[in-house]
């Protein structure tokens, strides 16, 4: 689960003050109330637009402001309502209000695209004092002021449910993958374990016009006994459970002291340990992922690794995640598998 946080400040428009007059026409020397009533104020909504991927575009601590009714005047006239603001938020923004004491109430999750919440709501307009006359009170010289529209200080964290997994061994190259397809800032590191948390990334696959995108999770630290909980294993583990489908990364070019590739051991190892966690996630798709081929790995092994993955059943290319080279394929796969995980939650009509 990745967060992106911003607290902003939303303040919907007051009510147009209700207005106090009295009919003045020829002839007519006591004329009755004709104040008319002030416009509402605007509301402040917060509307799911799938043209955002995060909340970059809301800087913190930023006011949206509504603007507020118009008074109303003689002649019966009503103050003009302001109209509603809406600030477009990406989908799965979840909204809570800042209380200032530190809780925070949760107001809306906003997953669906066009959803809206309305998180500061306009004050009503005042009555003018045409309304306040009967038969026993003919000249009201009064009228009601607008109400006030509310105000809020809104904490809005995006969580973003990973599609896509890559797991594979400590530097085989997740971290660098991910920033490479997403311009994710994950740490690389010539050593293991420099990820501690997950790294989450969102790949703008849209083609045309088109909106679509994918979030991928590097999921870091899963060495052998990772199941047991040993090294950094299980809790990152969790994070593949909600994945779609699962990207293995081997460092192809990685050899033995003999010269002997380890790029399939590797892929084995990184299975079997995925399999002793949840049997179940071995049936997710798949793609045996061959980085670093810049590196020049022998066409023996790269063969190799093409056979293991005929055999396996899955998907397989060849890419260096460092240079970019083969990011094409890798991220038709991803749609692939995106669209597919989609057709399966909706069926069409
Ligand atoms: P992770 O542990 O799987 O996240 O691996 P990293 O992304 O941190 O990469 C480990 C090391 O391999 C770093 O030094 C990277 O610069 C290097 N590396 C990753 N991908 C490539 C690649 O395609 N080519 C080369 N030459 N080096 C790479
Ligand atoms: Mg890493």
């Amino acid at each position: 689960m990745f967060r992106d946080t911003v607290t902003i400040r939303v303040q919907a428009g007051n009510g147009g003050r209700g207005c106090v007059s009295f009919r003045r026409e020829k002839y007519v020397p006591r004329g009755g109330p004709d104040g008319g009533d002030g416009g509402d104020g605007g509301s402040v909504l917060l509307v799911c637009d799938e043209g955002h991927n995060h909340l970059g575009h809301l800087r913190h601590n930023q006011v949206q402001r509504a603007k507020n009714g118009q008074p109303g005047s003689g002649n019966k006239r009503h103050g003009r309502s302001a109209d509603d603001i809406e600030v477009p938020v990406p989908p799965g923004t979840v909204v809570f209000d800042d209380t200032g004491d530190g809780e925070y109430q949760q107001l809306a999750d906003l997953d669906a695209p066009g959803a809206r919440a309305l998180v500061a709501g306009g004050g009503r307009g005042g009555k003018g004092n045409a309304r306040f006359a009967n038969s026993a009170r003919q000249a009201p010289r009064f009228a009601q002021p607008g109400l006030p529209g509310d105000k809020r200080t809104l904490r809005l964290e995006l969580k973003l449910i990973a599609a896509i997994g890559l797991i594979g061994r400590p530097n085989a190259g997740k971290t660098t993958l991910l920033r490479t397809l997403t311009g994710s800032q994950g740490k690389v590191g010539a050593y293991p374990f420099t990820t501690l948390e997950p790294n989450l990334g969102v790949l703008d696959m849209g083609e045309g016009g088109r909106y679509e995108r994918a979030v991928i999770a590097d999921v870091p630290g899963l060495i052998t006994g990772a199941h047991r909980g040993e090294g950094l294993g299980l809790t990152f583990l969790r994070h593949i459970e909600r994945t779609k489908a699962l990207a293995v990364l081997v460092d192809a070019s990685s050899t033995a002291e003999n010269g002997d590739s380890l790029a399939e051991a590797h892929y084995q190892e990184v299975c079997e340990e995925l399999g002793h966690y949840r049997a179940e996630l071995l049936e997710r798709p798949r793609i045996l992922v061959a980085n670093k081929i810049d590196l020049d790995p022998s066409a023996a092994t790269l063969a190799a690794l093409r056979g293991l993955a005929a055999r396996e059943g899955i998907e397989y290319c060849e890419i260096s995640a460092a240079s970019g080279d083969g990011m094409q394929t890798f991220v038709e796969w991803v749609r692939d598998c995106c669209r597919a995980a989609a057709d399966a939650e909706e069926p069409s009509q």
